[in-house]
C-alpha cells in the first residue's frame, strides 16, 4: 500500500482495526461481507429504518416482527424527550493532509448536538455510562460533526421468546406489552475540546498504522469474548472459494461520502 494514498476512517473501521487486524483485513481490505446478514445487525438495520420514518413522518411501516414493538416503544417513550432536526447525517471531515473521517449519524439536534440511537438485549449496567465516556464511535461523531454534545438512546430489544405453539401475531402482541418506560433509556455524553483533540491524534496515529500496514495479525481474544462474522474464513481464505462470503460493492457501502 502506497504511503501517500489518502486514508478515509470510519468509527466501524476503528472498531475492527482495534478489536483485530486480522478482521479490519477480510472486512475493509478483501472487502468481504457475508451473504445472509447477521441477526442482530438486520434488527437494528430495521430499528433504524423504522425509526428514522417515524423522525420523519410520524409512522412507520409494520413488518411484523419484534422491531414494529421496538419502534413504536421509541415513538412512545424516547421520541417525546428529544428534539431531531436533522436525520441521518452524512459527514466527510479532514484530519490532517490524507486522512479524512467519514461516516452517518441518527441525527442532529438544535445547537448541533448529535444524536445516536442504540439497541441492546437486556439492560445497560451501571457502568454504561462510564463506558460511553471513552466509547470511540460517540467522539468520531462529534470530531465529524464539530459538535461536543452527543444524546444517545437505547431501546432494549424484546429479551421474551416466541413460544411453543404461539403464532408469530401472539408473540410481536406480547413483545408491545413487554416495553415500558424502563426498557428505554436516554444518556447526554459531553465532551471537551482538549479530549476531541487528544481523541483527533489518535485518529490520526491509527490511520498512518493503517496505511502503513502490512501484517494484519489475528487476535483470537476478540472472538474468544464476541462471535466474530468472518470466524469460518479467517483461517483459510481462499479468493476463488468464498463460500458464504461476497465481496462488499465498496469499502464502506452504508455510507454516500
Ligand atoms: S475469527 Fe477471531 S481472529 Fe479471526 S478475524 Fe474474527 S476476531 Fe479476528
Amino acid at each position: 500500500m502506497s504511503n501517500n494514498k489518502t486514508i478515509y476512517l470510519t468509527a466501524s473501521q476503528v472498531r475492527a482495526y482495534k478489536s483485530c487486524r486480522r478482521l479490519y483485513e477480510l472486512q475493509f481490505i478483501d472487502c468481504l461481507k457475508p451473504i445472509e446478514e447477521y441477526e442482530p445487525y438486520a434488527v437494528g438495520r430495521n430499528y433504524h429504518s423504522k425509526i428514522s420514518s417515524i423522525v420523519k413522518t410520524g409512522e412507520f411501516e409494520k413488518t411484523n416482527d419484534k422491531t414494529d414493538a421496538m419502534a413504536q416503544a421509541f415513538k412512545n417513550f424516547i421520541l417525546p424527550k428529544i428534539v431531531c432536526d436533522k436525520t441521518e447525517t452524512e459527514f466527510k471531515t479532514r484530519l490532517c493532509q490524507g486522512i479524512y473521517l467519514k461516516g452517518k449519524v441518527d441525527g442532529i439536534s438544535k445547537g448541533n448536538i448529535v444524536i445516536e440511537h442504540k439497541t441492546m438485549y437486556g439492560a445497560a449496567g451501571e457502568d454504561f455510562e462510564e463506558k460511553l465516556k471513552i466509547d470511540d464511535q460517540i467522539m468520531i461523531y462529534m470530531i465529524g460533526t464539530g459538535a461536543n454534545e452527543l444524546i444517545y438512546t437505547v431501546c432494549q430489544k424484546p429479551t421474551i421468546k416466541l413460544r411453543q405453539n404461539e403464532s408469530n401475531e401472539d408473540y410481536i402482541k406480547r413483545c408491545y406489552e413487554w416495553y415500558d418506560e424502563s426498557k428505554t433509556s436516554i444518556y447526554k455524553i459531553r465532551k471537551t475540546d482538549k479530549e476531541l483533540a487528544e481523541k483527533k491524534a489518535e485518529l490520526i496515529r491509527i490511520a498512518k498504522e493503517i496505511r502503513r500496514g502490512k501484517y494484519w495479525h489475528r487476535n483470537p481474544y476478540n472472538c474468544k469474548v464476541l462471535a466474530c462474522v468472518y470466524d469460518k474464513i479467517c483461517e483459510n481464505y481462499n479468493p476463488a472459494y468464498m463460500a458464504g462470503f461476497i465481496k462488499k460493492e465498496k469499502v464502506n457501502e452504508e455510507l454516500s461520502v
